[in-house]
């Protein structure tokens, strides 16, 4: 039902504080739209007016808004047992979701498969339980000295206080800088535009160079690399050779480092696999999952981690216990939730189907790269962003003043379509269930917001 109320804005802004937001630029440089309902990949405003959602929402959707399955498995599951605390008790969605994940985690050969989930309800959280069972698993084996994180400049990790320590972000970390952990930055691979395979490669190597050379002087104060997979997402949608990822878990081996893999964002086939880690051939100590995990329905995330890691928190004392919990923690709804979207993967060959919908979604990408401000295009999967420079000269920038990404948001939204640029890179990222024509209108939209927003 389309709400009746016509003043939805001014009651919110009376009251509401949004997310990743200067609230000062509502709602006159920043339009606020009320949204009454979902519909596939479709944004309803209580207006009546209707957005593509080429975002997914922040990640979390795939499978399209309101959609039937997930919805009744939420309706049947909050009818039966809504809650119950997983400390001493447990109930069949957390057990299930478990055995579902552990079933579909990136496996490699030459290790332990990761086997135990440990659950939270944010990505955020999710990062902070993996970067506290990493230091505590050294803590745990006698060596506390350990307790240095590395990860890759330029990464995300979230907001909370120890993700931002991992994170590389100036403009969410700088103002917490005071507050936050020791972490060591190594160098992301360079990206040039429109790299050629090789020229990816050689990247990743002189990137991985750098990581090997910094544990060899320094891995034995250091208990855990943390790494988004192939895409830096925060980061402007920037992609590396997944060559790093392998040489990256070789110099965790080599240096006794646990690898923890962020794939909050890319996890649940936002790069084409439903891991990134497949792409790499590679599997982590210990793996954050997110956004996607209930297909954008409601909060939940976990961490996967190998029996190797979790062995060393059994013993008589408490102490060596990991005593982290949240109030909500496997919450039989959400969990259930998420069963509901593993199985429509399963059900629709959702990966499969995709790869289609990936070639389609390039193809059509590719016709941008005549308009004169785009000066990269980096495809990865159910994703493709474009860097926008002046004159496609990848060296310079528009003025920030200019405001391009925001110039280039508002110009989509008038057209009907959500388009969330991270500065001066857009992208797009709709839910898998997006058609030929729906990617047709994107196509069109993407190309007037670039010409409006750099004009
Ligand atoms: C979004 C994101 C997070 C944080 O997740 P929240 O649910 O927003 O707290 C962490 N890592 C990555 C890679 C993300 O994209």
């Amino acid at each position: 039902m389309i709400a009746e109320h016509g003043d939805w804005v001014a009651r919110d802004l009376a009251h509401v504080w949004h997310p990743c937001t200067q609230m000062r630029e509502h709602p006159d440089t920043l339009p606020l739209i009320p949204i009454a309902r979902g519909d596939g990949a479709w944004l309803i405003g209580t207006d009546g007016q209707r957005y593509l959602d080429a975002v997914s929402s922040w990640w979390t959707n795939i499978h399209g808004h309101a959609h039937p399955a997930i919805a009744a498995a939420i309706a049947q599951q909050a009818g039966q047992l809504e809650h119950v605390m997983l400390a001493g008790f447990t109930h069949a969605p957390a057990i299930e979701l478990a055995e579902r994940l552990i079933d579909i985690a990136p496996t490699s050969a030459d290790r332990k498969p990761l086997n135990r989930v440990f659950y939270a309800d944010n990505g955020s959280s999710a990062v902070e339980v993996a970067l506290k069972l990493a230091y505590h698993w050294f803590v745990n084996r006698g060596a506390p000295e350990r307790n240095v994180f590395v990860a890759l400049e330029n990464g995300y990790h979230g907001e909370t206080l120890g993700a931002l320590s991992v994170g590389d972000i100036p403009l969410y970390r700088k103002t917490y800088a005071p507050l936050l952990t020791q972490a060591h930055f190594t160098p992301v691979p360079v990206r040039t535009p429109f790299a050629t395979e090789a020229e990816q490669i050689a990247a990743a190597d002189a990137a991985a160079d750098a990581l090997d050379a910094y544990l060899r002087d320094n891995g034995a104060q250091v208990c855990a690399v943390i790494v988004e997979p192939l895409l830096q997402c925060a980061g402007g949608m920037l992609t590396y050779h997944p060559r790093w990822l392998q040489r990256a878990r070789a110099a965790c081996d080599r240096h006794g480092v646990l690898l923890i893999l962020d794939e909050i964002a890319t996890g649940f086939g936002r790069t084409g696999t439903l891991f990134a880690a497949e792409q790499a051939g590679i599997q982590p100590d210990l793996m954050c999952v997110s956004k996607g995990l209930t297909g954008g329905a409601l909060p939940l995330a976990a961490v996967l981690a190998t029996e190797h890691v979790y062995e060393a928190f059994l013993d008589d004392s408490r102490e060596r216990a990991f005593l982290h919990s949240h109030s909500y923690t496997g919450n039989p709804v959400v969990c259930a939730a998420a069963l509901a979207s593993l199985k429509l993967f399963e059900d629709n060959d959702v990966i499969g189907r995709n790869k289609t919908l990936a070639a389609s979604m390039q193809a059509r990408a590719q016709s941008l790269r005549s308009l004169d401000p785009v000066a990269d295009i980096r495809p990865c999967g159910m994703v493709v962003a474009f860097d926008l420079r002046p004159g496609g000269d990848w060296s310079r920038s528009f003025d920030p003043a200019k405001r391009v990404g925001l110039r280039a948001y508002r110009a989509a939204l008038s057209r009907g379509v959500v388009l969330r640029p991270l500065g001066d890179v857009l992208y797009w990222m709709p839910p898998y269930c997006v058609t030929e024509s729906e990617l047709d209108l994107l196509l069109d939209v993407t190309a007037h917001a670039i010409r409006e927003a750099t004009q």
